[in-house]
């Protein structure tokens, strides 16, 4: 019999993708989104297919479900992720963290379903140990402007952890670097889409501060393939980082996308905004010794795929 799978999140960037994939792998899918980020036509192709729920709700507030209805697993990617996104309503997105994350393991508690939560690189913050272990307990501002959704995601970590040993709840965590594909929105803000669309635009491309800082940046298959192996066979309430560990600087990535695009657009430095980690790479032996995840698409074959996708999106 098909699993029933519940995806907070489901009509975001990586949400929409993972219900795609739940679906072709043959589970019933429920996806509860407000669509604070989150966009229908993300999920319009899925909204014609009988195994396809769309619940529209506040993950703030309780969720309840048909209680004749058993739910195997509860996927928690319901948060805004893009710095400019969060940083709007920051009460708003800490809620979103702790409520949220509260009411999706109430939900999970109440019908014995598995849970797994996206958790972020971000818990390390401005990471002092480079690459980051999961055992790494980071270098968070608990006074900015990204603390929000640093410490909110903190926090979420510390009550997946309490459900599991308190209440016996199947929890589980990933850690996710910095990921970019088919699905995110043109006006996102993160670096991989601001740099696509401005170099099809024939922008200037913004680089905030020097653009030697450094990010690693994972293709969304590998990060739902990841995401998916966790959940089927990782241990509770234990991290698995996920993500790319090849590593680059905004300029080297800025590099990249214009000869790949082949755009005549200008590099233009901007203020670096607060608190804006210098370096980030994950360490990812964990999931690979113990769930022989790695990823597979290399970035310029990643940046490929997602040009080709931001090209129809402003077209
Ligand atoms: P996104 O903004 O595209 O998607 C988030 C989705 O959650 C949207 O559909 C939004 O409408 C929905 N949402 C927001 N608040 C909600 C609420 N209170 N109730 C119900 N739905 C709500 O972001 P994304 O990149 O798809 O990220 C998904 C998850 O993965 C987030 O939890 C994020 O923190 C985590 N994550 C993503 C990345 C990345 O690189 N994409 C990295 C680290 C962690
Ligand atoms: N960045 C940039 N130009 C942009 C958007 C972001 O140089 O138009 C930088 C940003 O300052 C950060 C890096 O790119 O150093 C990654 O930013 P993003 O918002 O994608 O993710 P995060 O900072 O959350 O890792």
């Amino acid at each position: 019999m098909s699993s029933n799978v519940v995806v907070t999140g489901g009509a975001g960037f990586l949400g929409s993708n993972l219900c795609q994939k739940l679906l072709d792998e043959g589970s019933n899918v429920i996806c509860i989104d407000n669509f604070y980020t989150g966009r229908e036509s993300n999920i319009s192709n899925l909204l014609d297919n009988d195994r396809f729920e769309l619940i529209n709700h506040d993950i703030r507030d309780e969720i309840e479900l048909d209680s004749s209805l058993k739910i195997d697993e509860i996927y928690n990617l319901a948060c805004p992720a893009s710095p400019p996104h969060y940083q709007q309503d920051p009460v708003y997105t800490f809620e979103t963290s702790v409520l949220g994350v509260r009411n999706v393991l109430q939900l999970a508690r109440k019908t014995s379903a598995k849970v797994l939560h996206a958790s972020t690189s971000e818990i390390y913050g401005d990471p002092l140990v480079h690459p980051q272990p999961e055992s790494y307990w980071g270098n968070v501002n608990p006074m900015g402007i990204r603390s929000c959704y640093d410490e909110g995601k903190r926090a979420a970590e510390t009550m997946i952890f309490d459900y599991s040993q308190q209440y016996g709840v199947a929890a589980k965590l990933v850690r996710i670097f910095n990921t970019y594909g088919p699905k995110m929105r043109s006006d996102d803000g993160r670096v991989v889409s601001n740099f696509i669309v401005q170099a099809l635009k024939g922008e200037d491309i913004t680089v905030y501060g020097d653009g030697k800082q450094t990010r690693s940046f994972c293709y969304v298959d590998d990060l739902i393939d990841g995401i998916i192996s966790v959940m089927n066979a990782g241990k509770v309430a234990t991290p698995y980082n996920l993500g790319n560990p090849n590593e680059f600087t905004m300029i080297e990535l800025a590099e990249k996308v214009l000869q790949l695009t082949s755009s005549n657009s200008k590099l233009v430095m901007k203020p670096l905004p607060k608190d804006d980690p210098k370096q980030r790479q994950p360490a990812i032996e964990k999931i690979k010794n113990e769930l022989s995840w790695s990823p597979k698409v290399q970035l310029e074959d990643g940046l490929r795929m997602a040009i080709s996708y931001f090209a129809t999106e402003i077209s």
